[in-house]
């Protein structure tokens, strides 16, 4: 059975052509990029520089501020921990929102944790940050400010160039997890104030395990203390031997997203909008969740209004998609993205993420369309929470048993 793969936001498929860059390194070239006296470590070392300037590339920043790491986790770790502890006699107090990746707000919890003093910001209902409140929440005490680029579950993209601004003026550090945005939005460093940014190798069709971790050299100079320790490596934020033949992969997957990122962003565009059109013309009560316009090409998040999202994926087991339940121990909990935005708890249970990609074709959309409406007709035929809606009861009256 051939599956339409519409999870593109959980990890991209390899590139083939990323395959090809990589597998000489994974064969002959073998080299350690730290061995300086023969021509195995020079050759190693000539192909991470060259993937330093193809990543540095891509979001406007110079080679020797790009840090390879093991993924967005792993930068997103040296970044909140790293900056908080190093700027520690400056001030310590850090500043998040509610809807970043798990990989901001555990580092952020952790540091709560060891005395640190942490805002979380909320989000209005399309999942963007209150400029006001951010202004309003930076204190003589704050040292780092970090919001995502774009939404992993409702692909919404946050003002970055504003909070930059706004940054500079109040004199904070930036970092922003990027692993959704890069390679699909273009991104300029310098243009936008960052300071820091995560980038996943995974999430644009580069190998797992591989990311980076830009760090600003010039106004200011941001230093970060490092998280693992050891030989020294990657200006001693990341210390372990390279992964050359990941990080040729990563290279190589961002000088293909540049080269090709206008036109690939219009296509993904367009079967995101056929994708959300189709559905709404096939089926009422279902919202969009996230921002109708400023949203990743890739992102579709819906609610089907009276469809549990765990039953309707099991009424198409040949897409591929995520759904707005985590599977949280035994317990099935909406999720807090959608939470933030103000989505009840029904809504966010029946709610599917449609994450689109590179390789994603017109065929895959409109077969999707056909199932998911199919699918959803047929559950609310079902449901008798429908039926209630029919009869005009108002559902969010009733009362919910709880476990
Ligand atoms: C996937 C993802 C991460 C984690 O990236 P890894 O490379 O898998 O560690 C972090 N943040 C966001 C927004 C992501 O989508």
């Amino acid at each position: 059975m051939s599956i339409v793969y519409l999870d593109n936001n959980a990890t991209t498929p390899l590139d083939p052509r990323v395959l090809d860059a990589m597998l000489p390194y994974l064969r002959d070239k073998f080299g350690n990029a730290a061995s300086r006296s023969h021509a195995f470590g020079w050759e190693a070392e000539n192909a991470v520089e060259q993937a330093r300037e193809q990543v540095a590339a891509l979001i406007g920043a110079s080679a020797k501020e790009i840090i390879f790491t093991s993924g967005a986790t792993e930068s997103d770790n040296i970044a909140v921990k790293g900056v908080a502890h190093m700027y520690h006699d400056k001030g310590n107090h850090i500043i998040i929102q509610e809807t970043e990746h798990k990989a901001v707000i555990d580092p952020a919890k952790y540091l709560e944790q060891n005395g640190f003093e942490v805002t979380v910001l909320g989000v209005d209902k399309y999942g963007m940050v209150r400029m006001d409140e951010l202004a309003g929440a930076i204190k003589d005490n704050t040292t780092l400010v970090s919001i995502m680029f774009a939404n992993n579950e409702t692909g919404t993209i946050q003002p970055v160039a504003e909070i930059g601004k706004l940054c500079k003026e109040r004199g904070v550090l930036f970092h922003t997890d990027a692993a959704q945005a890069v390679g699909k939005v273009p991104i300029d460093v310098e243009a936008m104030g960052i300071d820091l940014l995560s980038v996943s190798g995974h999430k644009m069709y580069g190998p797992k395990g591989i990311g980076a971790l830009y760090v600003r050299r010039k106004k200011p100079r941001v230093r970060c203390e490092p998280v693992i320790h050891g030989g020294g490596h990657e200006r001693g934020m990341r210390s372990g031997t390279l992964n050359v033949p990941a990080i040729v992969g990563l290279g190589t997957a961002c000088a293909l997203a540049q080269a090709e990122m206008p036109e690939e962003s219009k296509r993904v565009t367009a079967l995101r909008d056929r994708l959300w059109e189709g559905l709404s013309k096939n089926l009422t009560e279902i919202a969009l969740n996230g921002h109708p316009e400023k949203r990743l090409p890739t992102t579709v998040n819906v609610s089907f209004l009276y469809v549990e999202g765990e039953s309707l994926m099991m009424g198409f087991n040949d897409i591929a998609v995520s759904s707005g339940s985590a599977c949280t121990s035994a317990s099935l909990e909406p999720s807090y993205v959608l939470k933030a935005l103000g989505v009840g708890d029904e809504l966010a249970h029946s709610s599917i993420r449609f994450s689109l990609g590179r390789f994603t074709t017109e065929a895959d959309v409109d077969y999707t369309v056909k199932r998911v409406s199919d699918a959803v007709n047929h559950l609310r035929k079902m449901s008798p929470l429908y039926e209630m809606a029919l009869e005009g009861i108002d559902i969010t009256k009733v009362q919910w048993a709880h476990h």
